[in-house]
């Protein structure tokens, strides 16, 4: 496995002395529940602000920002400690590649959760899209069931949705509320359907929503933080939802040989024993057969002598 460099969070200072004794609350909480390690991973489409996001938790540029796709962007695992709690975000790149969920993106994904964080655990999942989107489509159902697929329904039962660029002026006539409640209901009826979660088992998939704004010029209160246009600060509140998701009794998603792997790796070409068995059976021994019989016939009537 490899070795995962984890550096001290200093960062932490740059955020307003608001939003810092709150998020040194919110550790201390975790701590108390003996919660050491909090590890977070973070999907979705490509462009729509998952690395921003990344960057805004930790409070400084470590992963890479782009407007336009880059060079084939990889998973990037970024840890950081302070007092003996360590934090570890997973950037990944987006799932979708030209207008299909990318299988291979989920296995580099995968392979990478392997190689760093092979028996430990996933503790959150923070699923990202944008709040300025007006419709889910049948590629959004894609993705959650490809999510669904690869790390087991109950990924989504340690998730939240995030939506980012809230800082919005909703379409003529709706209040921002409405549209907000509108977007993140048709999101989570996607992700439902998606992941398969029926009426009956909702209540243990009761999917937070938190809403972000990355860009430089987001407003902010009297204390410096970065504010929504409903006047609450949003980094304190993502990685309050954060918390929760961590302490809400549900386990940890496990990146073990099998996850990695996927289900039942060992036992797929299993499947293809019948099948191959019976391309010989009907294929080489027919054939055989056909080729002695043949031979038979050829040999009675050569003239013997
Ligand atoms: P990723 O592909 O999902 O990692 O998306 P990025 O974080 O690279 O962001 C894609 C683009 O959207 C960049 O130009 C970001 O500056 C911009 N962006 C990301 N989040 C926000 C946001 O909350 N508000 C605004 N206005 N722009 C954002
Ligand atoms: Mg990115």
């Amino acid at each position: 496995m490899a070795v995962q460099l984890v550096r001290e969070w200093t960062a932490i200072q740059q955020f307003p002395a608001a939003t810092q004794e709150k998020l040194v609350d919110l550790l201390s909480k975790l701590k108390n529940q003996n919660v050491n390690t909090l590890t977070i991973l973070v999907m979705g489409k490509g462009g729509v602000g998952k690395s921003s996001t990344v960057n805004s938790i930790v409070g400084e540029r470590v992963v890479t920002v782009s407007a336009f796709q880059s060079e084939t962007p990889r998973p990037v695992i970024v840890s950081r400690s302070r007092s003996g709690f360590t934090l570890n975000i997973i950037d990944t790149p987006g799932l979708v590649e030209g207008g299909y969920v990318s299988d291979q993106v989920l296995e580099t994904i995968k392979s990478f959760l392997g190689r760093f964080l092979l028996n430990k655990t996933i503790d959150v999942l923070l699923y990202v899209d944008r709040l300025d989107a007006y419709r889910v489509d049948n590629l959004d159902k894609q993705i959650v069931k490809a999510i669904a697929d690869g790390f087991g329904k109950d990924i989504w039962q340690k998730s939240m949705v995030v939506l980012t660029h809230a800082q919005l002026s909703p379409p003529d006539l709706l209040s921002y509320e409405e549209f907000f409640s509108r977007r993140s209901e048709s999101l989570l009826k996607c992700i439902r359907q998606g992941a398969r979660i029926g009426k009956t088992e909702a209540q243990n998939y009761a999917i937070p929503v938190a809403l972000v704004e990355n860009s430089g010029r987001c407003n902010k209160n009297e204390y410096d933080e970065k504010i929504l246009p409903s006047g609450s600060p949003w980094i304190p509140n993502l990685v309050h939802t954060i918390t929760e998701i961590t302490l809400n009794g549900k386990k940890s998603i496990l990146v073990d040989q099998k996850l990695i792997e996927g289900p039942n790796a060992n036992d797929r070409g299993k499947l293809f024993i019948p099948v191959i068995v019976a391309f010989q059976y009907f294929f080489v021994i027919k054939t055989i057969e056909k080729w002695i019989s043949k031979d038979i016939f050829r040999e009675t009537k050569t003239p013997r002598g």
